[in-house]
C-alpha cells in the first residue's frame, strides 16, 4: 500500500476497506482518497480515475455489503465541523460536515437545546450518509429536519445546495440513492425547534421512559436516552457482531395484497404507507415466519434477536452474506408472493 499526501486530501492505493464497513467483510479499493477540506473535489474529479470512473463514496460503511471490491476509487470526507448558521431564538438551523459521526451531531444538537432529531440517535454512520437513504427510525425520518442538502455535483463539476424538497425523499430512499454515481454530498442543514414536538407514540419509548422513572413531559434528551437504551437491548453492536443494521426494507404493497395476507395470517402487521391504496408490511415478520431468525451457515447468519439483521460471525465474506440474503428474499417471495429488498448498497454485485 502507498499514499500520497496533498492539501485537503490524501490518497491510499490498494486501501483494505475491512475495518471501513460494519459487517467487516474483506474488500479492496484500487484506491481510497481521504479527503480533509471538500473545496478539494473540483480539482480531484478533474483527474481522470474519479472523473470518468465509478467512485464510491464511503462514510461509515454501515449501510453497504461489500460482495466484492468496488470497481473504483473510493473517497471519504474527513471534515466534521458543526454550528448555528441561523437563529431566530426558537428556530435554528444547523449546519454539520458530512464527515461528522451522525449520533455526534444529535447529540450536538441537543445539547444545543435543538429538538427534532432525539429519535434518530444512536443510528452508526456519517451525516453526509443521512439523506442518502433518508434514515428513520422510531416514527421519525431525517427528512422531517432537513433544510438543505449541500453537494458536489460530478455531473456539472460544481457544488450545489438542494433545499429538501429537490432531495425527492421518501422511505429509505432519495434522489442520491437513485442516483449513487452522482452527489457527493458536503454538508446538511438541519433545521431545529427549542420547543419539542416530541413523538413517543413509537415502539416502547414511553414505557422506556416510564423504566428510567421519567414522568410527564419528558426534555428532547430524554427521549434520545430512552431510545439509546432501547436500541442498545435490540440491535447487535457491530463492533461485536459485524452488521448493518436491518438488511431489508419493509416492502410497500397494494391494499389489496395486504388484505389477502392479512386474511390468512391474522397476525401479519400491516401499517399505512401514504395514500389509500398502499400499505407497508413487516419484513421482519415475513422473514421469521419462514424460520430464518438465527439461522447460520459458516459465519453468515441472522440474528437470533432480530430477523431483518444479517450477521458475519467472523469470516464470512460479502459473498456469503449476499447468497444468504438472496435465498431469505427468495424463500417470502415463494411463500408470501412478495418481493423483499435489501436496504444496505450491494457493492461488487448486483441484486
Ligand atoms: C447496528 C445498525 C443499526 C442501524 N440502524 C438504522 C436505523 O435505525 N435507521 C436507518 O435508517 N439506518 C440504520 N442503519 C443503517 C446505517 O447506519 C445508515 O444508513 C447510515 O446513514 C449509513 O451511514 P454511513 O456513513 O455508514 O454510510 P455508508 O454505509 O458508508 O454509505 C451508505 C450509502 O451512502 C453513500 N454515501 C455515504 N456518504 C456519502 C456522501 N457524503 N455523499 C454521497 N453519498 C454518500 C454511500 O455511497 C452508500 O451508497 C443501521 C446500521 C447499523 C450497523
Amino acid at each position: 500500500m502507498s499514499s500520497v499526501s496533498a492539501a485537503g486530501y490524501r490518497i491510499v492505493e490498494n486501501a483494505r476497506l475491512d475495518a471501513r464497513n460494519t459487517f467487516g467483510v474483506a474488500a479492496t479499493a484500487p484506491m481510497l482518497v481521504e479527503v480533509a477540506d471538500a473545496t478539494a473535489l473540483p480539482e480531484l474529479f478533474g483527474y481522470a480515475m474519479l472523473r470518468d470512473g465509478p467512485v464510491l463514496v464511503l462514510g461509515g460503511g454501515s449501510n453497504l455489503l461489500f460482495a466484492g471490491d468496488p470497481p473504483g476509487a473510493a473517497l471519504s470526507l474527513a471534515s466534521q465541523r458543526i454550528g448555528i448558521i441561523e437563529d431566530d431564538g426558537d428556530t435554528a438551523i444547523v449546519r454539520a460536515d458530512a464527515g461528522m459521526g451522525w449520533h455526534d451531531c444529535v447529540l450536538w444538537t441537543l445539547g444545543h437545546g435543538l429538538c427534532g432529531m432525539e429519535n434518530l440517535a444512536l443510528i452508526p454512520g456519517t451525516v453526509g450518509a443521512a439523506p442518502i437513504q433518508n434514515i428513520g427510525a422510531y416514527g421519525v425520518e431525517v427528512r422531517d429536519c432537513i433544510h438543505a442538502v449541500e453537494a458536489f455535483d460530478r455531473r456539472t463539476r460544481a457544488f450545489v445546495r438542494l433545499d429538501a424538497g429537490a432531495c425527492e425523499f421518501a422511505y429509505r430512499d432519495s434522489r442520491f440513492k437513485r442516483d449513487p454515481e452522482r452527489y457527493v454530498v458536503t454538508a446538511v442543514e438541519f433545521v431545529l425547534s427549542r420547543t419539542p414536538r416530541l413523538r413517543l407514540d413509537y415502539a416502547g419509548i414511553a414505557e422506556e421512559l416510564q423504566a428510567m422513572g421519567i414522568d410527564g413531559a419528558p426534555r428532547a434528551s430524554q427521549v434520545a436516552e430512552a431510545v439509546i437504551r432501547i436500541r442498545r437491548r435490540k440491535l447487535p453492536d457491530p463492533a461485536v457482531l459485524g452488521n448493518a443494521g436491518s438488511f431489508f426494507k419493509n416492502p410497500i404493497v397494494p391494499a389489496a395484497v395486504a388484505d389477502s395476507l392479512k386474511a390468512a395470517h391474522a397476525t401479519a402487521p400491516v401499517f399505512r404507507a401514504g395514500g389509500d391504496d398502499l400499505r407497508k408490511l413487516s419484513a421482519a415478520w415475513l422473514i421469521d415466519q419462514c424460520g430464518w431468525k438465527g439461522h447460520r451457515e459458516g459465519d453468515a447468519g441472522v440474528s437470533d434477536a432480530h430477523a431483518l439483521v444479517l450477521v458475519n460471525h467472523g469470516h464470512a465474506t460479502g459473498a456469503d452474506l449476499l447468497s444468504l440474503a438472496r435465498r431469505i428474499a427468495a424463500s417470502v417471495n415463494e411463500r408470501f408472493g412478495v418481493a423483499i429488498e435489501p436496504e444496505p448498497r450491494i457493492i461488487g454485485a448486483v441484486w
